[in-house]
Formats: C-alpha cells, sequence, structure tokens
C-alpha cells in the first residue's frame, strides 16, 4: 500500500505577521498539486478496509467543488480500485475543474438531486454494472473512525512544544484525528467553515476518547456567509497573507482559518507565549472555480 512519500515542512510566519506569538504552518498542501494534503490521510485506512475486504469499486459522495472527491478518484491507480464519485445537484452543462479531473482520474460520476443526495441513496443504475457487495463505501466527506486513524499520523513526527494546533473544519474529522494524535498539554482549535453547524461538537465527540473532550474547541465565527460562500474582505486577506508569507490558501477552508487566527491573535485570544501550529489542509484545487485574476498565486 503506497501513500506518496511526503517531506514534513514546517513554516514560520510569525516575524513576516509581526505577532508576539510563534505561528508556524505544517504545509501539508505540498504533498501534491491537486490532492490537498488532510484528504489522503482521511482515506488511508478505509482504502486498506476495502482492499482487505476484496472490494473491487470504492463509492462516495461530494459537490461539484469536493477536495474528497478528487483525492478518492486519485487514488485508483494507488489501490487499482474503480471509483464512483455520487454528485450532489444535476449535471451542470459545463463539468467544473474538480470533476473533469475526476474524469481523468477514471471515476464514474453519476449526477442526483438534493433530496436524493441527502438521504445517500445509491442510483439503481449502478448496481446494474457493480455487484453490490463489491462496493465499498466511503462516507461523505471521509467523516468517520478509519479517517481519524489516518490522520493522527500527521502528528506523528512533529515537534510536541506547540500548546494549541489549529485547522479548519468540514466534517470534523480531520480535527477529531489531530486531537486524538496530540498531546494532553494542547489545546485543538477548529475553525468551522460552514455556517451555525453546530452539531459539529457532537459529531467530533462522537470520534474521540472522553479525556480529550476539554481540550478541544471549535469557533463559529469565520465561515463568511457559509461552505464555500466569500467575501471581498476574504480574498484580500489571501493575497495579502501570500504577499507577506508566500503561502498560498483556499477560498473554501484555509484562507477562512489563515484569516480567524489572525484576527484571533490580535483580539488577544492566544495567552502570551503560547506556540501555534497552524495546519495547512490543502485544498489549493478548489481556487480554479473563482474568476481569473482574482488570486495573485
Ligand atoms: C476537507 C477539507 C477540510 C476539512 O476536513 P474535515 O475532516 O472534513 O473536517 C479542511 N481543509 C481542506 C483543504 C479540506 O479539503
Amino acid at each position: 500500500m503506497s501513500f506518496p512519500d511526503y517531506e514534513i515542512r514546517v513554516d514560520s510566519v510569525s516575524s513576516l505577521l509581526k505577532f508576539h506569538t510563534t505561528v508556524d504552518v505544517l504545509r501539508l498542501d505540498l504533498i501534491h498539486p491537486v490532492i490537498s494534503g488532510n484528504k489522503w490521510f482521511k482515506l488511508k485506512y478505509f482504502l486498506e478496509e476495502a482492499k482487505n475486504q476484496n472490494k473491487k469499486t470504492i463509492l462516495t459522495f461530494g459537490g461539484a467543488f469536493s477536495n474528497h472527491i478528487i483525492a478518492t478518484a486519485a487514488t485508483r491507480k494507488e489501490f487499482n480500485l474503480k471509483s464512483i464519485g455520487i454528485i450532489r445537484g444535476e449535471k451542470p452543462p459545463i463539468l467544473s475543474h474538480t470533476l473533469q479531473d475526476a474524469i481523468n482520474y477514471g471515476m464514474d460520476l453519476f449526477f442526483v438531486s438534493r433530496e436524493e443526495y441527502k438521504q445517500k441513496k445509491i442510483p439503481q443504475e449502478i448496481f446494474d454494472e457493480h455487484k453490490e457487495e463489491e462496493i465499498y463505501i466511503i462516507p461523505e466527506g471521509g467523516y468517520g473512525i478509519k479517517g481519524v486513524e489516518g490522520v493522527k499520523e500527521i502528528l506523528q513526527n512533529i515537534d510536541n512544544n506547540y500548546t494549541h494546533i489549529i485547522a479548519a473544519v468540514g466534517t470534523g474529522t480531520t480535527l477529531a484525528g489531530l486531537i486524538e494524535g496530540s498531546y494532553s498539554h494542547q489545546q485543538i482549535i477548529g475553525i468551522s467553515v460552514l455556517k451555525n453547524n453546530f452539531s459539529l461538537e457532537k459529531e467530533i465527540e462522537n470520534l474521540i476518547a472522553d479525556k480529550n473532550k476539554n481540550r478541544t474547541t471549535i469557533i463559529h465565527d469565520y465561515h463568511f456567509g457559509g461552505y464555500a460562500k466569500h467575501t471581498n474582505e476574504l480574498i484580500y486577506f489571501m493575497n495579502e497573507f501570500y504577499d507577506n508569507t508566500g503561502i498560498p490558501s483556499d477560498f473554501v477552508y484555509t484562507g477562512k482559518l489563515f484569516f480567524a487566527i489572525n484576527n484571533l491573535i490580535h483580539r488577544k485570544y492566544f495567552p502570551s507565549k503560547s506556540k501555534l501550529l497552524i495546519v495547512h489542509s490543502g485544498g489549493l484545487q478548489g481556487n480554479r472555480s473563482l474568476p481569473k485574476g482574482t488570486l495573485i498565486f
């Protein structure tokens, strides 16, 4: 079972941002230009189980710009499994870059109505071509314990002297993995990119040990209108952040994450002498849906 070799790179951005707090960025975005960092880790043990159960095909769910869909599609080559993506909403006349890439990686796409998508119903026509018992289903966004197991490995070779580890949150699986993979003296903070997703706390609690619950905080104030929504202020910040640090971010997850941290530091959220590790979870491919020229990178 081979995952891409990756180098663990941590960039310091503290001096550039003129903070009196140490701020390092774990550059998982550098692992692969299209497949974002955290998604490989989340998929690892799902795929291993699919192989062990002799499944021939993996099936998962996502939207038209989903980093999870594209990462799942890309595993076809590594794992020799066919892949199927159930995509939310009607098939658009022009496919997004994400979906086009997924097809190029060999994924079969099926478009379903938002109602059907909500129910996670699998279209009957899929069973005409695939035996049901040979299909391995990965939950939407890679949510689940298997995802957590993979993410835990991210922190294996990372310095343990950070006081806070901070990441963007969608399903919460990545944050749960960071919680489980961190030390008891560390605070783990998640920046939710969905609007008012208050079931998140519960969903994360379902994935972690009781003893870790009291060092976890989810902040809901930086969604910029909701999932995949953005404002001029966010885009301006992302460009400025790139200008200052050389680090690109995506407008769905990590742009909101860096904005939040910058804002929280200025609001003196973190005690002095804090040492922050920000997890750059990748996702840069999603920026291709913005009009050309929006971002300077
Ligand atoms: C999917 C994704 C996340 C969120 O991960 P969850 O485990 O669903 O919370 C964060 N950042 C990027 C870039 C992602 O693609």
